[in-house]
Parts: structure tokens; sequence; C-alpha cells
């Protein structure tokens, strides 16, 4: 497998300093799970192995986020959970609430045929609601205005290895835009217009594309051709957003805001399920240094069902180059790509 004899080198990345525990100040950042109160119990599963390998150790605050006030057990339980400090925010209304300019039967008639085409969530609004916000709103919360770095968590997952420096000091200070875990493809059917709509917007910004751009890696035909087909030309490899260590600057950048605007007047998020990985990945390909986007091989991570898992002594409970149980997910996997077209840093 490509992707193992990388997995067995965890050495941090070396050319610079990696700060431990307590030899600076923190960097102006949060780690951030949007969550429901109802899924307490996996949040708390999640932010228990954070802290226990890394964030007992750096205390960066916490901001849970939500659409609805959270409730005095969410707060109390997850207070009590974290070394530093808990904030909690919540959703203004017309960042979560389905635009005016949808046509809310057009949406439910493409739910319907969405369901035909086996795309999951299809008919769940507050799904299609959450993918937009990850899209282009989280960023622009108040709470969030004058904050640069986020490392998004997300309730039920897991990590596995000791962490021992500051991973965001590692992104400023190595001049890094996007940290990562694992690559998979998309289901096409969830974004049939995305790339078109996209190469729409391009046509129109021409001058948007970073010089080092990831084009190639976005449109690879050649590794799993039926998707690029059926996705009009992507490929449907995606950062897997549900882990990202990144910089909100480069979502308030000028090229992703209107990319970002364009995507949303077109209505992709509503009568297609547009999921926020696709998206950031497409603007990261496109309006990125690609050089500046990095894996974090040495983070074992689960998000049911895919691992990135490290071979290291640092890490216990996942097991060493497993990416998932089942060889008919395996194929999802495509870390290796990333690689192929851009190259280790
Ligand atoms: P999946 O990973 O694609 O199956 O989707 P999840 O159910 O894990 O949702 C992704 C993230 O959004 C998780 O952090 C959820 O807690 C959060 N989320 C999803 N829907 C809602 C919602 O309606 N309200 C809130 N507050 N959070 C949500
Ligand atoms: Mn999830």
């Amino acid at each position: 497998k490509g992707i193992d004899p990388l997995l067995n080198d965890i050495q941090p990345p070396t050319g610079g300093k990696l700060w431990g525990p307590g030899e600076r100040e923190h960097a102006n950042a949060t780690l951030l799970m949007l969550v429901r109160n109802s899924e307490l119990k996996d949040a708390l599963g999640s932010i228990g192995d954070l802290e226990r390998t890394w964030n007992q150790k750096f205390k960066y605050p916490w901001t849970f986020i939500n659409d609805e006030p959270f409730s005095e057990e969410f707060k109390a339980a997850t207070t009590a959970a974290v070394a530093g400090e808990a904030r909690y925010e919540i959703i203004p209304k017309e960042h979560w609430e389905v635009p005016a300019w949808i046509n809310k039967d057009l949406m439910d008639a493409s739910a319907d045929y969405l369901t035909d085409q086996k795309v999951q969530y299809s008919k769940m609004v507050s799904y299609h609601q959450m993918c937009r916000w990850n899209s282009g709103m989280f960023y622009k919360h108040p709470a969030l205005q004058k904050i640069k770095w986020y490392w998004r968590v997300e309730p039920k997952v897991n990590f596995y290895c000791d962490i021992d420096y500051d991973v965001f000091w590692y992104m400023e200070d190595f001049n890094k835009t996007y940290g990562f875990t694992i690559n998979l493809y998309d289901s096409p059917e969830s974004i049939t217009s995305l790339w078109p709509t996209t190469l729409e917007f391009l046509a129109e910004h021409p001058d948007y594309m970073h010089k080092n751009n990831a084009l190639k890696w976005l449109t690879d035909a050649k590794n799993r051709p039926e998707h690029n087909q059926k996705a009009g030309g992507y490929s449907t490899c995606h950062f897997w957003s549900n882990f990202e260590i990144a910089d909100m600057d480069f979502w308030r950048s000028k090229e992703y805001e209107e990319y970002f605007e364009h995507l949303d007047r077109a209505g992709g998020f509503f009568y297609e399920r547009w999921g926020d990985a696709p998206v950031h990945s497409i603007g990261l390909g496109l309006f990125a240094d690609r050089d500046k986007i990095h894996w974090f091989k040495d983070i074992g991570y689960r998000h049911a069902p895919y691992f990135n898992c490290p071979s290291s002594p640092k890490c216990k409970g996942c097991e060493a180059g497993r990416f998932t149980f089942g060889a008919d997910v395996e194929q999802e996997d495509c870390r290796v790509n990333w690689f192929e077209y851009v190259g280790l840093d």
C-alpha cells in the first residue's frame, strides 16, 4: 500500500523549533466543535481523547458552537472535561437558516431524487444547513472574529497518539494554511454540479487561482475515472474536514469568500448535498499555495469508519497502517493521490 511507508516515519517536522508545553504563550487559536446537546456523550469521548493526547499539556480554549442554546448539563460536563477555558456560542440565525433565494419545492423534489441516488442525509435539512455553515459561515461567527487558528473536532472521534509540540505554532512558524489527516473520495452523486459551478466562477476570475495550486490533484481522472466523470471533471478526492487544523484567514480571503458566495447563490447546498469537505478542498486546491497544506500524519485519528494511524510508540489503541475495516471501503482512501500530485513537504 502506497501510504504505509509514509506512516512508518512520524518524526515531527524539522527545520525550525517545535514548541513544547509551557514554552511559549498561546497562539491565536481555539479548538472548535459544532455540536448538539444530544451529542454530549460522544462529545465527551472526543474531548477526553484530545485532552489526554495533547491539550492537557497545552490548555488551549475550546469553543463549542450550536444552532440552539447549550443545556446546563452540556456546559457543566464539558467545562469539567477540559484543562483550559470552555466557551459556548450560538450561531446567529442568519448564518444558519436556509437562504431566502432557495426554492423550497425544488429543494424537496431534489431531496427525493437524491434519496433515490442513495445520497446520505438527503432529506435532513439540518445536515444541508450544517454543510453550508461549515463551508462559508463558521469563520464569520462574531466570537471568532479575532481568532486566526482553529482545530475542528467532532463528537465521536478518536485521537491515539501523544503529540508533544504546539500544533498551532507549528502552523504559524512553518507558514502553513491547512492541516489534514485523511483524504477520501466523495460520493459523486452528492456534488454533480459542484465542479461545473466552480468552473463558471473560474471563468469569471481566472486571476484568483494561486500560481502554485493543486488543480492536477483536483482533476485527476486516472485513479478513479468513474468518479471524475460523474462529478463533471472533479476527482472527488478531498480533505476529510471533520479534522482540520487551519487558518481562518484563508476562508476570509477575497478569493474564497467570493467563491463561496457564487456556490451559495447556485443553490447546491440544498438542491444537491454539497459537503463542506469537497468545498473546502476545491477552495484550497485552487486558491491556496499547495506547499502550505500539511498532512499531520503524526496525529493518530479516527472518524468512523476511517483511520489515520501511524506506526509509533507514541500511539495507543489503533493499528498502525489501518485505514478501515473491510476491503470495499478501503478503496475510498485517496491519501496517496495528494503525494502523487503534490509531493511531501
Ligand atoms: P457526518 O460526520 O457527516 O456523519 O455528520 P455529523 O452528524 O458528524 O455532523 C457533522 C458535525 O456537525 C458534527 O460536529 C455534528 O455535531 C454537527 N452537527 C450536525 N448537524 C447539526 C445540527 O443540526 N446542529 C448542531 N448544533 N450541530 C450539528
Ligand atoms: Mn461526523
